[in-house]
Order: structure tokens, then sequence, then C-alpha cells
């Protein structure tokens, strides 16, 4: 979907046009791919816009950030406040928001030590990634594997890292599939091309370790804590390939995925081929918080005082 734009974007520190958020093409990320970045959801519950984990997210990029000697000049407050300023300002919500942090114009070579680093809020309309709220999809097993541990590091969400996740992504859906899942350098199931994954199996719900290499996913721990509440019993667990085929349920999680139930792998269906109980109780859970028709009873959201909507398209 293309990108719909908004008004202001968030850099350094102030707001600027939308048109004038541009980069040179000898940016240091352009050639080596040294950003690191955030997607965030702005949901709309009725009690107005609120940003869902904006805390939890910006620790990511602050974590994803250290991990690769990028000093940020700004604390995680201040990231938070700049995030509510942007969409407050843009009017527009729901929205997708993504903070970007890049090493920006300087020296032409690897090292970037002089090269400044460049920090962007943008936010703007987004709907479903995978599917609507009812549907199942179709997936298969990549022929790519996922980061292997101390290469490129997993845990922090890195624009290099998706280069890994388009080969994934595109190799499925030139084979008709809607998402990829990897498997780790291990031959153990890792994570799709932009989502955690979980099994049901046996009356356990599964999921990998972060030692599989996969992306401490924000909507990972939002389930985590979602099945404590409901006393589901979770394990966080290597999964072999074969698992997913036997499994019980299976869906996906990410911010952009939400919670996704997978219907098939391989072609093979994933029990009856239709949305498990386990599923449906926590995706129902799920949605009933973000969409505001529960209690936010773990403090998930960050409201935005906004005044009114502004038209999209600007
Ligand atoms: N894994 C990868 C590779 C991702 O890109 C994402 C999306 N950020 C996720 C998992 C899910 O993470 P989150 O729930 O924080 O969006």
């Amino acid at each position: 979907m293309a990108i719909q734009k908004t008004e202001k974007i968030w850099h350094n520190g102030r707001l600027i046009n939308w048109d004038d958020a541009t980069i040179h093409v000898m940016s240091h990320v352009v050639h080596y791919g040294s950003s690191v970045f955030e997607g965030i959801r702005c949901y709309d519950p009725p009690a107005g816009p609120a940003i869902f984990r904006a805390h939890e997210h910006i620790q990511r990029l602050l974590d994803s950030a250290k991990v690769y000697r990028m000093e940020i000049p700004f604390t995680r407050d201040e990231l938070v406040k700049a995030m509510v300023e942007t969409v407050a300002h843009n009017g527009v919500w729901p929205c997708y928001v993504r903070p970007v942090v890049l090493r920006g114009y300087g020296d032409a070579g690897v090292s970037a030590v002089n090269n400044p680093i460049e920090v962007y809020i943008v936010n703007y309309p987004w709907g479903k990634y995978l599917g609507h709220e009812n549907a199942a999809c179709d997936v298969c097993i990549s022929s790519w594997t996922r980061l292997a541990p101390n290469t490129l590091p997993a845990m922090a969400k890195a624009g290099a890292n998706y280069m890994n996740s388009q080969l994934i992504k595109m190799e499925a859906m030139a084979n008709g599939y809607i998402e990829g899942i990897a498997l780790d350098v291990n031959g153990y199931v890792s994570e799709g091309s932009g989502e955690n994954l979980f099994v049901v199996h046996r009356d356990r719900l599964i999921t990998a370790p972060l030692g599989n290499s996969v992306l401490p996913g924000i909507t990972r721990d939002s389930v985590l804590q979602i099945a404590h509440d409901l006393n589901i019993n979770v394990v966080e667990q290597m999964i072999p390939r074969e698992m997913l085929y036997i499994a019980d349920e299976a869906f996906f999680t990410g911010t952009a995925a939400e919670v996704t139930p997978i219907r098939s792998v391989d072609k093979i269906k994933v029990g009856k081929g239709e949305i498990g109980p386990v599923t449906k109780s926590l995706q129902k859970e799920f949605y009933a918080i973000v969409h505001g028709e529960k209690a936010d009873r773990h403090g998930w959201f960050t409201p935005v005082p906004v005044r009114s909507r502004q038209p999209v398209g600007v």
C-alpha cells in the first residue's frame, strides 16, 4: 500500500514539512544499511487516540542503537513525547508511527564516526497487514534461514535485517503464500519476515525463545502477558519444524500483523484449518484491549491529545 503522507515529520527535535524530510544519496545508511527503527500503532479507542506500548518500543529503539554504537541525543521520555507531538500535530489516527534513526551524510567509508545521527519520527494511516481480523493465512517455510547468531544481531531492529526479511517475504509471495516462516541456523523455527510466531500443541502455547534469532516483539510480549492473564499454559521453548505441521493452532504476532491466525503451513492444514479456540480467545482479549472495549489494565496506552482529525495526503 502506498504511503499516505501527513503534514509534518519530527526531525532531530523539531517538526518539518513532510516533503523536506529527505536525505542525500551518499548518506551512510543508503550504502551500508545503517539504520534502526520502530513500528508502532496508534489506536482509536473511545477515549481518544492512544499509542500502544510507546515506552517499550522506544526502549527497543534505544537498545538497537546501543548495539550499533549509535548515540541518540534524546532520552526515552523525550522520544515518547516527540511521538505524541507528531501524532497530535498531524491529527491522523489510527495510524502507524515510524521512528527511524540513521547514519547520515559525512564520510563515505564503512566506519561511521564522522557521520551524523539523524532521528526522524513519521506517522501515517495504516490498516491491516496480513488480512482482516477473522482471516487466517497460508504460509510456507522459507528456503532462507534467519540471521545466524553473531552475524547480524536479531535482537536489534535494524534496517539491514530487513534484507533477510525481504528475501523471505518475496519468495513466499512469488510462490503464492502470504508470508514465509524462517528457521534459524540450526533448523529450529525462528519467526516470520516481520512477525513472531506462536503454536498451540497439546494444550500448551509455545513460542521460540530469543536465542532462536527472533526479534523481542512487543506484541509477543503482550500476548505472553494476556496468556498469563487468561491462565493459558505458556512456554518459551525451541520449536522443531515438524511441530508446525502437527500443531493444533498457530498464529503470528506483530505490530502490523497484530494477532493473525495461520491456516496452513506448506499446504498442510494447521489443526482443522480454521481459527482455534486458544488463538480466538487471545485475539479477542488483545483486540478488546487495543480497541478500548476492555480496561487498559497493564498501562499499555499513551494518550495523544488531539484537537481534531486532519485530512491525509496534504
Ligand atoms: N519479528 C520481526 C522480524 C519483525 O519485523 C517484527 C515487527 N516489528 C516482529 C517480529 C514483531 O515485533 P512487534 O510485535 O514489536 O511489532
